[in-house]
């Protein structure tokens, strides 16, 4: 299954040659073999150094190959921030701290509500 396209594979290959420490000459020193990317499976084959160390150099380029290789950016920030469920409405947002229960509308809300009551509270007493 082909992940990138021709404009891509072409742009990795530069990457790879302007950026990777692992590649001489047309063969990956890490692995010992051809590098991956000049091989017959270049626009589908996925290689850990060059993902982690070599496609960072390239913002452009790194977005474009992980959205063909559906590493998809929605997913990462759901790891990277804590995405929880609101309570009052069940709307999905980020969490700020590991108490948070409402989403940003909602705690407005719940902090006039709580205002009016304590207020209350100290009049009537
Ligand atoms: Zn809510």
């Amino acid at each position: 299954m082909a992940l990138l396209n021709a404009k891509t594979l072409r742009d990795v290959r530069k990457c790879v040659e302007k950026y990777c420490a692992n590649y001489a000459g047309g063969v990956c020193i890490l692995h010992e073999s051809p590098c991956d990317y000049y091989g017959k499976y270049g626009h589908s084959v996925s290689c850990d150094y060059f993902e982690q160390a070599v496609l960072p150099n390239e913002p452009l380029l790194q977005k474009a190959y992980e959205e063909a290789h559906g590493i998809i950016n929605a997913e990462k920030e759901a790891v990277k921030y804590n995405v929880g469920k609101c309570a009052k409405c069940g709307e999905a947002f980020i969490k700020r701290s590991n108490r948070a229960k409402y989403c940003g509308a909602c705690h407005a809300v719940k902090q006039r509500e709580h205002n009016r009551n304590y207020m209350r509270k100290k009049r009537s007493s």
